[in-house]
């Protein structure tokens, strides 16, 4: 997770990441990328696009929805950020900072998008265990289980009831 407890030096560091990813695309590091940049330093937790963007408005930021879309995959490719989720549609697809991050894994509820971290110590065992039957060695794993959340499931009965 990118807190707010970053220091100077991760700030440098991610930055020189997503310039080499940059210039291998012959771009630039421009004001917008580095707003964006820093929007995405400051997020928490998991988030989407346009909870970046409330971010970037927020630091007084003047880069447009359809810039930060084109470089999320820049700063995926950078290794500062992941997809914390499988959705499909581009509005609901949440991310999360990658650096300092400890391993976890995501339950992911399917109506309103919220995501809970989990590690469970079988789960990784099994994982193993089963890349081993196969030969490989296993270097990472994405794991997401999806559903829906207490809460969600409790407004579907309130809705059925007419509560
Ligand atoms: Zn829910
Ligand atoms: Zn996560």
């Amino acid at each position: 997770m990118l807190g707010s407890g970053r220091n100077k030096d991760f700030a440098m560091d991610t930055e020189k990441r997503l310039q080499k990813v940059l210039s291998r695309r012959n771009l630039r590091m421009t004001t917008e990328r580095q707003e964006i940049l820093e929007a995405v330093s400051r997020m928490q937790n998991h988030f989407t696009v346009s909870d970046l963007i409330r971010q970037l408005k927020s630091n007084g930021g003047t880069a447009g929805r359809s810039t930060v879309y084109r470089a999320i995959p820049h700063l995926i490719e950078a290794k500062i950020i992941r997809r914390a989720s499988m959705s499909c549609s581009k509005e609901e697809q949440r991310y999360e900072g990658i650096n300092s991050l400890h391993h976890h894994d995501h339950l992911t509820c399917e109506m309103c998008g919220e995501i809970v971290e989990f590690e469970d110590k079988e789960i990784e065992r099994l994982q193993r265990q089963v890349a081993q039957k196969y030969g490989y060695r296993l270097t990472r794993h994405f794991l997401e289980l999806r559903g829906i959340c207490k809460k969600c499931q409790d407004k579907i009965i309130e809705e059925a009831v007419g509560v």
